[in-house]
């Protein structure tokens, strides 16, 4: 089983992923090795590299951006996400191909639908089975940020609210994959969602 987690920077999701990955383990009894938990970019050493280059390095194209997220999705599939979920493991994701449709899309030079086709063939067409969606004004995320931003997170707030509407957008475009969870509740309560939304994927 795959779950994504998506939302802005500072919603919470690697904090969501690791109380579901501790849930899973210790009052599920789930076996530690059959759960992974990943995120891109970079969850492969070509993705550190690439994640490096996109973060950290000179201002790139759109398009050439575009495909260097697409490039670090097809590696960390193909070689992470697939062979995992062929033995018959769970994958967490933190980000998937939502993240480039809301990010790269939200800037408008590209379209959302080419950057969809984009990555789905980057990864012949594997979607999530659910996709958690934690939802947070950016106002909020303003807040939580940390004072020492990356490149991307120097972004204005006009830019963070059109990847809001963008993962809206998307949520609302495929309800069945889709859960969207108040990110600013409190993290427990937040937790209670993620376990509900995830039960049924996850028959718990
Ligand atoms: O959540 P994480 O820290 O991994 O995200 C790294 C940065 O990459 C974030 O600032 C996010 O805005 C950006 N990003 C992006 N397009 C993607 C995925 C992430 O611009 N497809």
């Amino acid at each position: 089983v795959f779950i994504s987690f998506e939302g802005g920077d500072g919603a919470g999701k690697s904090t969501q992923m690791a109380m579901l990955r501790d849930h899973l383990v210790t009052d599920r009894s789930v076996a530690e090795d059959l759960i992974l938990s990943t995120r891109e970019p970079g969850g492969t050493p070509l993705g550190t590299s690439i994640r490096e280059l996109l973060l950290h390095g000179e201002d790139v194209d759109p398009r050439a951006e575009a495909l260097l997220y697409a490039a670090d999705r097809a590696h960390h599939v193909a070689t992470v996400v697939k062979p995992h979920l062929a033995r018959g493991g769970l994958v967490l994701g933190d980000r998937y191909l939502d993240s480039s449709v809301a990010y790269q899309g939200a800037g408008r030079e590209l379209e959302g639908e080419e950057i969809a086709s984009l990555s789905l063939w980057a990864v012949h067409g594997l979607l999530p089975h659910r996709t958690i969606l934690l939802d947070v004004p950016i106002q909020t995320l303003d807040e939580r940020r940390a004072e020492d931003r990356d490149r991307l997170e120097r972004a204005g707030d006009e830019f963070h609210a059109a990847v809001r509407e963008e993962f809206l957008d998307l949520a609302r475009a495929e309800p069945e994959r889709f859960a969207v969870i108040d990110g600013t509740l409190p993290r427990e309560e937040v937790h209670r969602q993620v376990l509900a939304a995830v039960g049924e994927v996850l028959s718990l």
